[in-house]
């Protein structure tokens, strides 16, 4: 009798344990999800219950042993609040990024971000903790031999069984989330690039490249690309516009494709060595780099980012997973800032491009296509209202682009840009959707070439070579080589037959 009042007791401090954890931590990851039907709602619900029994089963284990408890529960409980704080209030995401930042912030800009409203969290997360102390204190029980035990062991094997059979269930969420944003900002980046001493070499010297770096957007989508409806309607209209619908990539997530694209690696053989990096190329010739970001970067392409020269990252601590990330036309601003007369820039504008959740990458203006999405939660939505909003998200890249060019064709400089997405998408196709597994449309990223009256003055073969490629099947392994044969260099290695400023036919009939 004596021992079921005990249990009793610890079965009433796990329950308000986990509550509190719940309504301080785990919820704020689910709170500015946008929902629809009661079907969503009772979805997210169930996930939200079956996360916090995953976090039931860690918190059971340090509460075993009250000293554990007392050392660790009381931080971990403050830091993780106060992180959910800006996750609830601005829907930030925590990753890497935001590791950094709190590590590397100035003091003076950390007291700058202490407000009335956070002051009042922190008093009542500081007094919540005293109340579950308190009640940790009066449990007499000898938590190793309760049954209970064997709950938290099923709560801790349903986080390791669910998160091998699907990556982020559970981990893209509080309090998981900020643990492995710590332990993968304090791991080494997976690609070991080799750094160059000697000085690039390269004929070319008039040349300013802008590298538009896109976000899954498939190639047959683009008007540009036949597609049925206009979703390209301001680059139909300029000239020197070459689409190639036929780029093909085995890499369909931003994290490993990026990588790929940026180094000589090739997509078959992802581990040569040594692996160079396009910038340090470039840094070793007499280019500028810049790179313009409105992505938070990952941890395997961070290492590229820092080589530019100059680097500007925008709304970085809102990623993909944010409903208040920023739009790429924030871009633009600091792009006209940089871009000049000078020649020998290559410019990097990394976009959030066509990334779902689509209804946050473009501006109410580009709602042509209706209706749309109003839901996070796909089963509920229709194929024809998720085609709709993508394709809309296709209508403000085509504007964004468009502004791109006009300001590019002002400064009459030998410019070429090169538009390409990481990936594509996929959109019902097989029933999958979005992106991270193959299919034909996911391996299909869009491509976009335009370049300038004066470039095309000054190259003729190449422009002649590029639209004589443009149907060509060609692989995302084009984009180093491309970079290196169109500035010419000499003393470096590099397979021109790859590039799609070269004469592939004269390669064909050399091979025969
Ligand atoms: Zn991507």
């Amino acid at each position: 009798m004596e021992k079921l009042k005990l249990y009793k007791k610890q079965i009433k401090f796990h329950l308000i344990l986990n509550l509190v954890f719940g309504i301080f931590i785990t919820f704020s990851t689910y709170y500015n999800l946008p929902l629809k039907y009661f079907s969503d709602y009772l979805i997210y619900f169930i996930h939200f219950l079956m996360l916090q029994f995953t976090v039931f089963g860690f918190l059971y284990i340090l509460s075993i042993n009250k000293y554990i408890f007392y050392a660790t529960f009381p931080p971990l409980f403050i830091f993780y609040s106060l992180f959910s704080y800006w996750v609830y209030t601005q829907d930030i995401t925590v990753s890497g990024s935001i590791i950094q930042a709190a590590i590397e912030t100035k003091m003076n800009i950390a007291i700058d971000l202490i407000s009335l409203p956070l002051l009042l969290y922190f008093f009542l997360i500081i007094g919540v903790l005293i109340f579950i102390i308190k009640l940790y204190n009066k449990l007499h029980i000898n938590q190793l031999k309760s049954p209970l035990i064997l709950f938290s062991i099923i709560g801790i094997l349903t986080f390791f069984i669910v998160e091998n059979y699907k990556f982020g269930v559970f981990k893209r969420r509080l309090p998981y989330s900020l643990t492995f944003a710590i332990i993968n900002y304090s791991n080494k980046p997976e690609l070991k690039i080799s750094s160059i001493s000697n000085k690039i070499k390269h004929r070319q010297t008039s040349i300013n490249i802008i590298f538009v770096l896109g976000e899954s957007v498939r190639a047959d989508h683009l008007r540009l690309n036949n597609y049925s409806r206009n979703t390209t309607p301001l680059l139909n209209e300029i000239k020197n516009v070459i689409s190639l619908p036929n780029v093909y990539t085995p890499f369909t997530y931003t994290a490993i494709s990026v990588p790929q694209i940026l180094t000589n690696t090739s997509i078959t053989q992802i581990k040569t060595s040594p692996i160079y990096s396009l910038y340090s190329i470039l840094n070793n010739s007499n280019f500028k780099t810049y790179w313009i970001g409105n992505q938070t970067p990952e941890k395997s392409y961070y290492s590229f980012i820092n080589e530019n020269n100059y680097v500007e990252l925008i709304d970085k601590f809102h990623s993909v997973l944010s409903f208040h990330k920023k739009l790429d036309n924030e871009l633009i601003p600091p792009f006209k800032k940089i871009f000049n007369k000078t020649t020998n820039q290559f410019i990097t504008l990394h976009m959030i491009g066509s990334h779902w959740w689509y209804e946050n990458r473009y501006s109410k203006n580009f709602r042509k296509y209706k209706p749309v999405i109003n839901s996070k939660y796909i089963p509920s939505l229709t194929k024809n209202e998720i085609i709709n909003s993508y394709d809309n998200t296709i209508l403000y890249l085509d504007n964004f682009l468009h502004s791109i060019i006009s300001i590019l064709k002002k400064e009459h400089t030998e410019t070429i840009l090169i538009y390409l997405s990481d990936h594509g998408e996929i959109l019902g196709e097989n029933g999958k959707w979005l992106h991270a597994q193959n299919d034909g449309s996911s391996t299909n990223p869009a491509m976009i070439v335009w370049y300038s009256d004066e470039f095309k003055k000054a190259h003729p073969d190449k422009v002649r070579n590029l639209k004589n490629n443009a149907d060509k099947k060609i692989t995302t392994d084009f984009f180093f080589n491309s970079i290196l044969d169109l500035i010419e260099v000499e003393n470096f290695n590099y397979v021109k037959s790859k590039s799609i400023f070269y004469n592939k036919n004269n390669y064909v009939n050399e091979e025969n």
